[in-house]
C-alpha cells in the first residue's frame, strides 16, 4: 500500500484504525482535537522561516510532481533549505516539512505545533530518515521542531526563541530495523478483505483517541466501563480486559465511592441525592453584593501580542450578572471587545469598574477565571491591586457537584456544568444552548472571535448579538444554579 508519515503513525498506532479508513470510512466520528493541533499549519509555515531563505516546493495532488520538483531542486542547489521536501521509496511516502541540505549530507527538521516532544513525532521523523536513507541520501541530524511554552512574546517575534528543536538522531538510528518491519506488518495487515477483529486496547486512546471507538466498542452492553466520568483509561482498560466492564459487574468491584455512586444512580434508577449540610456549608461562604463571573477566551499557537506565551489564554468577552443585596434583584453587565485588536486591557479596565473590591465572586470551575485574571494582573501594574482583589474573592459554585453533595442520575458521574445544568433544568427551553443561534459552546464563542474582523459590519453586528448573548446564559445558568442551591436548602 502507498504509505505517507501520517498514515505510517496512523498504523502504528493501530493497524486497524488505517485498515477501517480505508474500508468503512463512514463509521469514522471526529477526528481527535490533538491530533489535528500536533499539525496545525499555522506554526507549519512560520518555522520554514526558522532557517533563512528556503525554497519552497508547492503542493499538487499529484505527488510525483512533486518528487520531481524536489529532486530538480537537490541537483540544482548544493546548500539549501528546501519545504515540503518530497520523496518516494517503494510506495513509502514523505514530505520534509524542512530538509537543510550541506553538500552531500542533509538534516531532517519535524515541525509540531505542541509545546513538547511526543513519542509519535519521534515514529513520525524517524520514518523519514527510513525514506530518506533507503534512497541512499546521506542523513546526519533529525531533529524535532516544536513551540517553546516558556516564551513570552515581547515586541518582534523571536523565531529563534519560539521554537525549541530536540535532535533526535541516534533514537531514529535505532528505530530503522523497526520501521522496516512495521511497513512490512501494516503491507500484509491491509490486504486483509474480512474485517480484523483486533480488539480495543491502550492504544485507542494512545498517543490520540481513536475515531473509530464508537464503531469498534459498538456490540459493548451500555453504559459500561468507558462510561464512567473521571476513571483514567488504564484503569478502564484494566477492568475490560478482566471482563468486568458492565455496569452490574463492577458494582461488585473494589471502585472508588465516586465511580460506584454513579453506576448505583444508573443502575437503580435513584432519586436525587441532596447533602442540605454540605450545600449549606458552601452557601455559609458567600456573601452579597454577590457576582457571576464568566469569560470566554481564544488561544494563539504563535501569540500575537506582547506578554503571551504560545496558546496562551487571552480573555476577549466576559458576562456579569450580580445582585446588589439579599433583595436578589438581578442585574447584568457585560464586555465584548472589538474584533481585531489586542483585547485584553480594555477587557481587564471594564473588569475592575464593574466588580468593586471585596466583593464575593463566583465563577464555575474558577481555576480558569483566576488564571485569567492573574495573567492580566502581571500585565497591567496599575490595575493589579484590583484584579487581584477580584482574584482573591472568587468562590467556586462547582464545588457542591463536585463534593457530591448535589448528585442526579442525569449528571451521569459529572460535575462539569455541561451535565450539570440540563440535569437541574431538564425542561426549560430558557437555559436550553440548542436554542442559541450560531453560538452554542465556548469552542464556536472562540472561533467566531478570532475570525470577526474578517466579515462585513452587518455580519459583525449580528455575531456580537450572538456572542453576547451565548456569555449572558452562562452566567445567568449560574445564577440558576445558586438559586437551585438556596432552594434545596430552604433558603428561600
Ligand atoms: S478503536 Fe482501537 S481497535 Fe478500533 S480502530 Fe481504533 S485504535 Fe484500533
Amino acid at each position: 500500500m502507498n504509505l505517507s508519515k501520517s498514515k505510517y503513525c496512523e498504523g502504528f498506532q493501530c493497524k486497524k484504525m488505517l485498515w477501517l479508513e480505508k474500508n468503512r470510512p463512514e463509521e469514522k466520528g471526529e477526528e481527535s482535537n490533538q491530533a489535528v493541533l500536533d499539525n496545525g499549519t499555522e506554526v507549519g509555515i512560520l518555522a520554514k522561516q526558522l532557517f533563512g531563505d528556503y525554497i519552497d516546493i508547492d503542493f499538487q495532488d499529484n505527488l510525483s510532481g512533486m518528487i520531481q520538483d524536489t529532486k530538480k531542486v537537490i541537483e540544482e542547489n548544493e546548500v539549501c533549505n528546501i519545504t515540503e521536501a518530497s520523496f518516494d521509496y517503494n510506495h513509502n511516502f514523505c514530505s520534509v516539512d524542512i530538509l537543510r541540505k550541506n553538500h552531500s549530507s542533509y538534516e531532517i527538521y519535524e515541525v509540531k505545533s505542541s509545546t513538547e516532544v511526543k513519542d509519535i513525532y519521534i515514529e513520525d521523523a524517524s520514518y523519514q530518515y527510513y525514506v530518506l536513507t533507503s534512497l541512499g541520501y546521506k542523513v546526519d541530524k533529525v531533529s524535532i521542531v516544536h513551540l517553546n511554552s516558556h516564551y513570552v512574546r515581547q515586541g518582534d517575534l523571536s523565531l529563534k526563541e519560539l521554537f525549541t528543536i530536540v535532535d533526535i538522531t541516534d533514537l531514529a538510528k535505532k528505530k530503522q530495523k523497526e520501521i522496516k518491519k512495521t511497513i512490512q506488518e501494516i503491507n500484509d495487515y491491509m490486504e486483509q478483505t474480512e474485517e480484523p477483529k483486533d480488539d480495543i486496547g491502550m492504544h485507542c486512546t494512545k498517543p490520540y483517541d481513536c475515531p473509530f471507538f464508537e464503531y469498534c466498542t459498538k456490540n459493548l452492553e451500555k453504559p459500561n466501563v468507558f462510561d464512567i466520568r473521571g476513571m483514567r483509561s488504564s484503569s478502564k482498560f484494566k477492568y475490560y480486559d478482566k471482563g468486568v466492564y458492565t455496569f452490574k459487574d463492577l458494582i461488585k468491584e473494589d471502585l472508588n465511592d465516586k465511580y460506584l455512586e454513579q453506576i448505583d444512580f444508573e443502575m437503580n434508577e435513584k432519586e436525587d441525592k441532596i447533602e442540605e449540610k454540605g450545600i449549606n456549608d458552601f452557601l455559609d461562604t458567600l456573601s452579597y453584593p454577590l457576582y457571576f463571573l464568566d469569560f470566554e477566551t481564544f488561544q494563539q499557537a504563535i501569540p500575537m501580542y506582547d506578554g503571551i506565551s504560545p496558546y496562551g489564554q487571552i480573555p476577549f468577552q466576559y458576562s456579569l450578572h450580580y445582585y446588589e443585596n439579599d433583595k436578589m434583584e438581578l442585574k447584568h453587565k457585560e464586555f465584548l471587545a472589538e474584533a481585531g485588536i489586542d483585547p485584553r486591557r480594555s477587557l481587564a479596565e471594564s473588569l475592575v469598574r464593574d466588580i468593586p473590591k471585596d466583593v464575593c465572586t463566583l465563577a464555575y470551575n474558577m481555576s480558569f477565571e483566576k488564571t485569567v485574571i492573574k495573567s492580566l494582573a502581571k500585565n497591567y501594574p496599575d490595575l493589579r491591586e484590583h484584579l487581584l482583589n477580584i482574584h482573591d474573592h472568587i468562590k467556586d459554585l462547582m464545588i457542591p457537584f463536585y463534593n457530591r453533595n448535589y448528585y442526579t442520575r442525569n449528571m451521569q458521574g459529572s460535575y462539569s456544568i455541561k451535565y450539570v445544568l440540563p440535569a437541574l433544568f431538564p425542561n426549560d427551553p430558557s437555559l436550553n444552548y440548542h436554542n442559541l443561534e450560531e453560538i452554542h459552546n465556548g469552542g464556536e464563542a472562540m472561533n467566531a472571535y478570532a475570525t470577526m474582523g474578517e466579515l462585513t459590519k452587518e455580519e459583525q453586528e449580528s455575531l456580537r448579538k450572538n456572542l453576547l448573548k451565548y456569555c449572558g446564559l452562562d452566567t445567568y445558568a449560574m445564577v440558576k444554579i445558586y438559586e437551585k442551591l438556596l432552594e434545596v436548602t430552604n433558603r428561600r
